[in-house]
């Protein structure tokens, strides 16, 4: 039997655990994040030609779960979390392509990690018998994807934090409209609040022993690996067919996406350069700019889902290389995209070639808008990271006409939809744990009653 991969914490004060201890618990227990001890290193030819987007994540994810249980199971993971499609299209305009990452059940890449994340945890074994209860703070994308891969789901309950009036109207519908053991809090805050009061609940040891708690954020290697699948993919193909790299440019908030990237990278696939695209949140560009590291508070943008001014991946990224910024500023690159260019990318693309493009995939597309206007000629696939119509506030009256709505979205927005509010302290959600029973994992019904039912976002 061969050596099994390790996981450690960014901060080096956690035992090792093996790929099912790290997914369970999502959080390292010395607060810091999860990493392998070393990446593993695979080769182009050991992937299958003709395998599809779940058999390129089966190869690829292998090595990540050695020496675990769950190795076993990954095959059978994947084809239940993966059983949608990344296609890699063509933008001739821009002699480009674009990945598209928006055609799971919620519209957006998010789908990927959340169900490879359920996919997982159903197949864990669990000490405690009782309910798990997972937290998800969100900026819009995330705490849907979560919801739905884990609806009706028995002795899991998840509950959402979603920061009140910064997600489109849509995504709030979305977020509320699952019942049952899906629970939803409008936060009186910014995303960056949800998130410290879900990693303080965390770590709250006594609030843990009277409810198990786990977390499903970009923090987790649940999330994180099953993402690099779509990146190994599509730079497969593109190599099959020109023996050269393929270089994204990714709409980067909590620096997972991102990161998946640059992890396919690392472990010897063709992938090129990895472009964070950013909103007006500019964390990261000034610090590629070679300013400190320097975390905020988060402005809101018409990218909401990139609303973040300290993002969580940032400690993962660091242990990448080796914690040495100077190599990192060498490698990446980032740029901040402002709402008025946001704006401006949208019409210009719908206008001028019929193809509509989400907030978020917008600031990419400026991004290789700039590089072709100053005469790059690589290979650039633009990650598109939801559907335009989640967006519709926004995208509608920029190109003048109404969007079709992908139909598993057109089902949510159909349902009713109910959120409680929650003021933006830790304290209150740590009340709100120990105050609040479980749900009956029976349904939807029972859910709405007591709560205050928001007006369905219509899609006529
Ligand atoms: C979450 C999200 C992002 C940002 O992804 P990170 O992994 O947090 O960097 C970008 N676009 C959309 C649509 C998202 O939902």
């Amino acid at each position: 039997m061969s050596e099994p991969l390790g996981y450690l914490s960014t901060r080096g004060q956690s035992p090792v655990v093996t790929i099912g201890g790290a997914i369970a618990a999502g959080l390292a227990p010395d607060g810091g994040l999860y990493v392998p001890g070393a990446l593993p290193r695979l080769d182009a030819i050991s992937f299958d030609p003709d395998g599809s987007l779940a058999d390129t994540a089966a190869t690829l994810l292998a090595p990540f779960f050695k020496g675990d249980p769950l190795a076993a199971e990954l095959p059978a993971v994947c084809r239940e979390a993966l059983d949608f499609e990344t296609p890699l299209r063509p933008l001739p305009q821009r002699d480009a392509f674009v990945l598209e990452l928006f055609h799971g059940p919620t519209a957006a890449f998010k789908d990927v990690g959340a169900r490879f994340l359920a996919a997982c945890l159903r197949r864990l074994p669990r000490q405690d018998a009782r309910p798990l209860t997972i937290l998800v703070a969100t900026s819009g994308d995330t705490g849907a994807a979560v919801g739905a891969a884990f609806h009706r789901q028995p002795n899991i309950e998840v509950v959402i934090l979603y920061p009140d009036g910064r997600v489109s109207p849509r995504q709030a519908h979305q977020l509320g409209s699952f019942g049952g053991n899906v629970r939803t809090l409008r936060v009186q805050g910014r995303f960056d609040d949800c998130q410290r009061m879900v990693k303080a609940a965390l770590n709250d040891a006594p609030l843990q022993a009277a409810r198990p708690l786990s977390s499903a954020n970009s923090i987790s290697l649940g999330r994180l690996l099953p993402q690099m699948s779509y990146y190994a993919h599509a730079a497969l193909q593109w190599w099959r067919g020109h023996g050269t790299p393929l270089n994204f440019i990714v709409p980067t908030g909590n620096l997972g996406n991102a990161l998946a990237a640059l992890w396919v990278r690392q472990i010897g696939l063709p992938v090129g350069e990895v472009r964070l695209a950013c909103n007006a949140n500019a964390t990261l560009p000034e610090f590629f700019q070679g300013s400190d590291y320097r975390p905020r508070d988060a402005i809101a943008t018409l990218a909401n889902a990139m609303d973040v001014g300290a993002p969580s991946n940032f400690e993962r990224l660091r242990w990448t290389f080796g914690n040495d910024d100077a190599e990192l500023r060498r490698t990446l690159r980032a740029a901040s995209v402002d709402d008025t260019t946001i704006r401006r990318t949208i019409a210009h693309h719908a206008t001028a070639y019929g193809e509509v493009f989400c907030p978020h995939t917008a600031t990419a597309v400026h991004v290789l808008d700039v590089l072709r206007d100053a005469g790059d000629a690589a290979p650039w696939a633009v990650v598109a990271t939801a559907h335009p119509a989640k967006f519709e506030g926004v995208v509608e009256p920029l190109i003048g006409r109404a969007m079709p709505v992908p139909s598993t979205l057109a089902a949510m927005l159909d349902r009713p939809a109910a959120a409680e509010p929650l003021a933006a302290q830790n304290e209150a959600l740590k009340g709100w744990l120990r105050d609040t029973p479980l749900e009956s994992h029976n349904g939807a019904a029972s859910a709405h009653g007591h709560l205050d039912v928001q007006t369905p976002a219509g899609r006529a």
